[in-house]
């Protein structure tokens, strides 16, 4: 995919995620990997009126010499893309459910079994810190150990994928599951598969090759 076409995507990705209500206004951004680094959306701009050439250029180094500054959370993208060589794309959401078990510092357990599609037995809640801090992103990589998505505590969540349609795809999965897990709450305490359980679901999810898409089958 060309540089263009990518910046073009990023933008629809953004748009798509206000649209689908897993995010409102400014909040949240989107990022894609590119040679040498990644591309992601600019702080201060209304999805809306950002334009493909809006879309900042950023190196792994965390250097830019685009006209716009990144978001403010391109520390978290750029140590992503560092160290999670699959990782493509990510869509970071301030989601209604997950932002709500964030602030209660809530991880999503193994209360069903497309908990999984996170890559793990849970998607875990990173403590919380600054937006836009180092501290954050360290937080975040060690919430993302072996996973695809975490929670941050007071903020929102991140999904990782190896493609913008694909992270898109999981924010919305992670936001559906914290939905169904904040309304289980409310009439009681949601029964818990086993990690055996988890286990047997995790490699069916893996001989898949493609749990985001075969999953729903
Ligand atoms: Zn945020």
């Amino acid at each position: 995919m060309t540089e263009t076409k990518l910046r073009r995507e990023i933008v629809a990705t953004a748009l798509k995620m206000n649209a689908l209500g897993i995010n409102r206004g400014k909040s949240g951004n989107v990022s894609a990997r590119v040679a040498g680094g990644f591309l992601v959306t600019p702080t201060g701009l209304a999805y809306e009126s950002t334009r493909p050439e809006d879309i900042v250029a950023m190196t792994l180094a965390g250097e830019s010499s685009a006209s716009r500054l990144p978001s403010s959370e391109w520390r978290f993208h750029r140590d992503i893309y560092a160290a999670r060589q699959e990782a493509c794309a990510i869509v970071h959401a301030h989601s209604p459910f997950a932002t709500t078990l964030a602030c209660l510092g809530r991880d999503i357990p193994p209360f069903h079994y497309m908990v999984a599609i996170a890559g793990g037995r849970d998607i875990r809640c990173a403590p919380y810190a600054t937006f836009g801090t180092q501290e954050l992103s360290d937080h975040a990589l060690r919430a993302l150990d072996g996973r695809k998505a975490c929670l941050l505590a007071n903020h929102g969540m991140i999904a990782v994928e190896g493609s913008l349609s694909a992270a898109l795809a999981l924010a919305v999965e992670v936001e559906a599951l914290a939905e169904q897990y904040w309304r289980a709450l409310q009439i009681g305490t949601p029964n818990l598969l086993s990690d055996a359980e988890m286990a047997v679901v995790l490699a069916k999810f893996a001989s898949y090759g493609e749990p985001a898409r075969r999953a729903k089958e």
